[in-house]
């Protein structure tokens, strides 16, 4: 069988990027792959590295988030990874094997936040406790509480390992259901709109799933495998996935989709008109934000089941026991 040849350099290509058009072997990708990360920190602003800006990056643990911490760290940013315990069992003990196994070796600094202790309750209690999406409220209490921690930790900009497909399956979503209060504020990297909220940056925007993976692979990086127990709900998947049918057929056409809807806009400007939450002081457009307002609900159910809630029961048994309460 023939080899594939490096489009660059013409040794032996490891990976074929249809959208990109090019073969690359494992020295010119990994140029290409810093090179991706460069354009999108210039895009944000950040043209080189300033050691007065501490960039926290937000560690689930999974590929993404371990390959945008390597790179920055490797162009020379000042990093500090900070990982949310969820509280997860198994899945969560894996997470931070494999952020440790990282990190180490590494030298990086890295802090870990647990949920129990910030929020007082661990994503299984939450799940039992609450009707809504697990996945959607997990992904606020998350960007609530990694802001507070990286306030805390000094930083003022959290980095995500968001990538090309989460960017554009997000983009398509808001248009589709034509949510214009999304799109206004749609681009990878948001300054800080009040002083107690860290900017949010996705400095791999602009590579995709199957480049992080063969990043990691090439750099030894090994992520926890495995879904999230509560993992996703299916409607943010069904739009990456039929931008993944789009790119089978037309390679290429997802990121024209991202970067030429990008290409017209700039960073929105800040500060907006928040308030702040008279609790915990975060910002909110009410008097109370959404991490508060979560914590009184399930305090309040938490009193009428008369304590935890047994987690070998479901939410729907749950559920029943609380309305019995009522009665
Ligand atoms: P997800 O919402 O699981 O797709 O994660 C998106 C990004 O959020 C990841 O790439 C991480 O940067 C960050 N993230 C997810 N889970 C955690 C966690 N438990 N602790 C810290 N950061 C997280
Ligand atoms: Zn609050």
């Amino acid at each position: 069988m023939n080899k594939m040849k490096c489009t660059r350099c013409k040794a032996e290509a490891f990976i074929k990027l249809e959208s990109h058009n090019t073969k690359f072997c494992d020295d010119c990708f990994d140029l290409f792959f810093l090179n991706a990360v460069k354009k999108a920190l210039k895009s944000f602003g950040f043209t080189q590295p300033d050691d007065s800006v501490t960039l926290v990056t937000a560690v689930s643990g999974g590929k993404d988030s371990l390959a945008a911490w390597d790179a920055l760290r490797r162009l020379g940013y000042k990093t500090v990874g900070l990982h949310l315990d969820l509280g997860n069992d198994d899945f969560t003990a894996a997470s931070i094997k494999a952020i440790e196994d990282f990190a180490d070796p590494r030298g990086l600094e890295y802090r870990l936040f647990s949920l129990k202790d910030l929020f007082g309750y661990t994503l299984p209690q939450i799940d039992r406790l609450t009707r809504r999406d697990t996945c959607a409220v997990c992904g606020s209490l998350k960007r609530g509480l990694l802001n507070r921690a990286a306030k805390d930790a000094g930083g003022d900009i959290i980095v995500t390992g968001h990538h090309l497909d989460d960017e554009a399956g997000r983009l398509l979503g808001n248009l589709v259901r034509n949510r214009t209060e999304y799109l206004d504020r749609f681009y990878p990297y948001l300054p800080s709109a009040h002083p107690n909220q860290a900017g949010r940056m996705k400095p791999l925007y602009r590579v995709d799933q199957i480049e992080i993976r063969h990043y990691c692979r090439i750099h030894g990086i090994k992520p926890a495998g495995g879904d999230c127990p509560f993992s996703k709900g299916a409607t943010s998947r069904y739009f990456q996935e039929s931008l993944h049918w789009l790119e089978d057929k037309m390679p290429g056409t997802k990121r024209d989709f991202l970067f030429t809807y990008l290409a017209k806009r700039k960073p929105p400007e800040g500060p907006l008109d928040f308030g702040s939450c008279q609790t915990c002081g975060q910002p909110t457009w009410g008097d109370s934000c959404g991490v508060c307002n979560l914590r009184a609900r399930l305090d309040a159910k938490v009193e009428k089941l008369g304590g935890l809630p047994d987690l070998s029961l479901d939410r729907r048994e749950i559920g029943k026991l609380i309305k019995e309460s009522r009665s």
